[in-house]
């Protein structure tokens, strides 16, 4: 089997210089390289000095306020943590697996799938140091402003060296030559140690990881606070641990997906596992702490059906999905599959969710996104900062990968359009 290493050269198909055209060219991703971290700020701030209501600066001196200084304790929690996973990215036991054919004929990688036991192992040791007292988590959520700016400067510094990486080595897949755009865009396909995969660590055990600690710190806080846990924060904490277990549960699925095949690791993916996913996905229970809802008992049931209405559309439609891929014979909700065979060779799905919408998996993703949100009430729009990013970017998606599949499928493409005209609500849309 064909297989690549740090390194080892570029393919020898890996294009010498791409335009840079993705997201605005040079402009928008030098604009959006101080964009994304100034929302993440911005959300920090509404939470942190406006008690979760949209915050309006009234002059510079209070704008500064956004940006919470560094501090020595911040630092030291932000190093244990990542020591921590770099030492269980290395000894924690998991399958070895071998990944995804890359692009240009770029071979294969193999990953070490353990993000299941060292996130088990984390949180364990998490919840024993909360209830032995040795952790607390008030006091560490009274850093997360400090530790929202070291997180963004490591993501900076991270992509400055992943930047150098693709530089001296020549790797030239995929970069533009121009540096702003370089910079945001990465170039350096698989930045790795041996079977360490940065790009797989950082997503997976850091962005995962992270996510599920704060989302543990959250309630573990209000617990401190008030002596209780509220119906809120208990259904967002318990939705979001559902998701975020199912990630590490199903860890092979992420070594199919764009982000590790085909993008580059630069700066918009570091600060999408160090900062994004970590920071902006508690937002719902951050605000919970900053301004506790009353969840009627009736509106948690209903939540709670939701959320698992749409984790169950979710798992299953990407478990038929993958299931067809490995076996196109294989029964689909009890019956034989209705199958597209196309010109290129693979099939399609026309039947059980592939053959009630084009992306049902959305659709189930989207579900669970509204349960969390609407757990925190109707009292800012905040806490739905989650749904109004997500909404578009997933209705993008599906346009975008509808673009690529007809140009992978061409009329076959258009024959299953015809018998599935729907792209992510059946009936609807
Ligand atoms: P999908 O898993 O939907 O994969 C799309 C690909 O599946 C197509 O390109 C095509 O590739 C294949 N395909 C499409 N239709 C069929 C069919 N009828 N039969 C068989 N194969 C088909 O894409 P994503 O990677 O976008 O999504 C995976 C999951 O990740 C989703 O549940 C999504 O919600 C989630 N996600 C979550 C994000 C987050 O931030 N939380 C962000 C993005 C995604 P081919 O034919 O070449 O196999």
């Amino acid at each position: 089997m064909a297989s690549r290493t740090d390194d080892s050269p570029p393919p020898a198909d890996a294009p010498e210089r791409v335009a840079p055209s993705h997201f605005g060219g040079p402009v928008g991703t030098f604009a959006l390289t101080f964009l994304v971290p100034a929302i993440t700020f911005y959300l920090w701030a509404c939470v942190a000095l406006a008690d979760g209501s949209l915050w309006l600066p009234g002059s510079v001196g209070e704008l500064l306020q956004m940006f919470p200084a560094p501090t020595l304790k911040a630092t030291l929690i932000f190093g244990a943590w990542l020591g921590l996973q770099v030492v269980l990215g290395l000894v924690a036991p998991g399958k070895v697996v071998t990944g995804a054919p890359l692009p240009h004929g770029g071979g294969r990688l193999e990953y070490k799938l353990n993000g299941l036991s060292a996130f088990l192992v984390s949180m364990a040791l998490l919840v024993a140091g909360l209830a032995a007292g040795v952790i607390s988590a008030r006091e560490i959520l009274a850093e997360l402003g400090p530790l929202l700016t070291i997180s963004t400067v490591a993501a900076a510094l991270l992509a400055g060296w992943f930047y150098v990486w693709g530089r001296r080595r020549g790797d030239l897949e995929r970069s533009s030559g121009n540096v702003p755009y370089d910079f945001f865009m990465g170039t350096v396909l698989n930045p790795r140690f041996g079977l360490f995969d940065l790009k797989f660590f950082f997503e997976s055990h850091i962005g995962m990881g992270t996510w599920g600690a704060l989302a543990i710190l959250m309630p573990a806080a209000e617990l401190e606070q008030t002596g209780s846990i509220s119906l809120a924060m208990g259904v967002v904490t318990l939705c979001q641990m559902i998701y975020i277990l199912d990630f590490f549960v199903f860890e092979s699925n992420l070594l199919s997906m764009l982000d590790i095949i085909y993008e580059n690791y630069g700066f918009m993916l570091t600060h999408a596992f160090l900062v994004w996913m970590p920071f902006n996905f508690t937002l719902q229970q951050q605000y919970l702490l900053a301004s506790p809802h009353e969840l009627p008992a009736w509106a948690a049931a209903l939540l709670v059906a939701l959320n698992l209405a749409g984790y169950v559309v979710f798992r299953d439609s990407n478990l038929q999905k993958q299931r067809f891929r490995r076996d196109p014979s294989r029964n689909v909700w009890g019956k034989p599959p209705k199958v597209l065979k196309t010109k290129r060779g693979t099939s399609l799905l026309v039947s059980g969710w592939w053959g009630l919408a084009r992306h049902t998996n959305y659709l189930g993703d989207l579900m669970m996104a509204y349960a969390w949100c609407l757990a925190c009430g109707f009292g800012s729009i905040v806490p739905y900062f989650y749904v109004l990013y997500f909404t578009p970017l997933l209705i993008n998606r599906e346009r975008r990968d509808h673009a690529l599949c007809h140009d992978k499928y061409g009329d076959d493409w258009d024959e299953y359009c015809r018998r599935v005209p729907y792209r992510i609500v059946p009936f609807l849309y």
